[in-house]
């Protein structure tokens, strides 16, 4: 992965589209499966309530008859024919639908269910027409007559029918109901699938940002080490010699804290360039930082590479770094790398500058900085391979 991959225009918006979108065919599934079971109830409902209604009216119509004609005077047959039109009516309502107090009807579909229902229509004329002619006629409709038992059996059979056209019906509603169930299993299935979809893009999304981030934050580590570090010597660079003396200094200044600054140059190294190569050179360099580093045991040391063939070491809250600098220049020695062209011994030698202080107020870092100079310089001119060191601004060779 590359940090181009962090630019803002290369955030794909795929992902957001397609959550959106997922999203959007959740609810339009959640919407057909309410419209769905809503248009069922009410379509369903409505045409069971008509097919007992239509028993329901047609049976009162044959008891007030029957009441009538046994000479009830508180029934009339305004109200009995009143009973068969209603029935009437839902039969109607099945067929093409309609609406009254109670509600409103739809339509049937189905075919073998309006055929009955149709019967069931012309069963209820029939019905009318008996119902008629036995009101008529109050003499031969005694029971046990032959209208009577014509007018029980239609009724018979035109309950029969309402019978079968309501069971078919039932049965309908039991099968709708049936595919409906399954239709909304499969739909709520679908609604949980596109949940964990949307979860895992969301996942996938949130785990490519924190590789981002990781990508993002070991780049800038990365960074600040390359801008920190020497890449010879793999010691503190320049950069960070600067910083650490400007801060160590001020912290010294602050704690009344003694500060030492030890600086290192490689005697007549310039020959050995010349007498070795620039690669032995190289070498060379990598090897005296390396000791030098490795006599700095405390973490608060700051060992850097001042430049080219020159080491600095910032020693906070140190007192007495006579000792240490000795030792770093018998180090040196002691590696015995062979130096042929060096006026000062047969191998590799430093010079020393060190300088010690508790600084003041007024004071700056270059103080320190201009002390260790002045006694490597001392050093150099000296004969070199020594340590200078600064006491009261008084240069004592070690
Ligand atoms: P003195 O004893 O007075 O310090 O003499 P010197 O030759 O060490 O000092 P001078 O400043 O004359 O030469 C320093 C040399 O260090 C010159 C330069 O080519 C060499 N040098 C600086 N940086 C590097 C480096 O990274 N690699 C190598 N191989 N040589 C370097
Ligand atoms: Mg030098
Ligand atoms: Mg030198």
């Amino acid at each position: 992965m590359t940090t181009d991959k962090l630019k803002r225009e290369q955030v794909s918006i795929k992902p957001f589209f397609l959550i959106a979108l997922i999203t959007v065919a959740a609810l339009v599934i959640i919407f057909i499966s309410f419209s769905q079971g809503y248009r069922m109830t009410a379509k369903h409902s409505g045409l069971i309530d008509a097919a007992m209604e239509i028993k329901l009216e047609a049976t009162f119509a044959h008891l007030w008859l029957e009441e009538l004609l046994s000479g009830d005077e508180y029934e009339s047959i305004e109200k009995v024919k009143g009973h068969l039109t209603t029935s009437a009516w839902y039969a109607h309502a099945m067929l093409d639908g309609g609406t009254n107090s109670e509600g409103t009807f739809i339509a049937l579909e189905d075919e073998a269910i309006r055929e009955v229902t149709t019967d069931v229509l012309a069963g209820l004329d029939i019905l009318m027409a008996l119902t008629n002619e036995r009101y008529n006629s109050f003499v031969s409709s005694r029971p046990g007559s032959e209208i009577d038992i014509k007018y029980d059996e239609t009724f018979k059979r035109f309950i029969e029918l309402a019978d079968i056209a309501e069971t078919l019906l039932k049965d309908l509603v039991a099968k709708e109901l049936t595919e409906f169930r399954k239709l909304h299993y499969l739909m709520a299935f679908l609604v949980v699938l596109i949940a964990f979809i949307i979860g895992y893009i969301s996942w996938k999304h949130e785990r490519q940002y924190v590789d981002y981030l990781q990508v993002l934050h070991d780049t800038q580590s990365k960074l600040e080490e390359l801008s920190n570090t020497d890449p010879l010597t793999g010691l503190f660079n320049r950069r960070v010699f600067d910083e650490s003396l400007d801060s160590e200094f001020s912290r010294a200044m602050r704690n009344a804290t003694p500060l030492a600054l030890i600086m290192v140059d490689v005697d007549y190294f310039k020959n050995y360039n010349d007498t070795y190569g620039h690669q032995k050179g190289d070498k060379c360099l990598k090897n005296v930082g390396k000791a030098i580093e490795h006599l700095c045991k405390r973490s608060l040391d700051v060992v850097t590479r001042y430049g080219g063939e020159e080491f600095a070491v910032i020693l906070p809250n140190s007192e007495n770094t006579l000792p240490l600098a000795k030792s770093m220049r018998e180090a040196i020695e002691v590696l015995g790398m062979p130096h042929s062209s060096s006026d000062s011994a047969s191998v590799v030698t430093i010079s020393i500058g060190v300088a010690e202080l508790v600084p003041t107020a007024g004071m700056k870092p270059r103080h320190l900085l201009g002390m260790a100079d002045r006694a490597l310089y001392k050093a150099k001119s000296n004969g070199r391979n020594q340590t200078v060191f600064v006491v009261d601004d008084e240069l004592i060779t070690a």
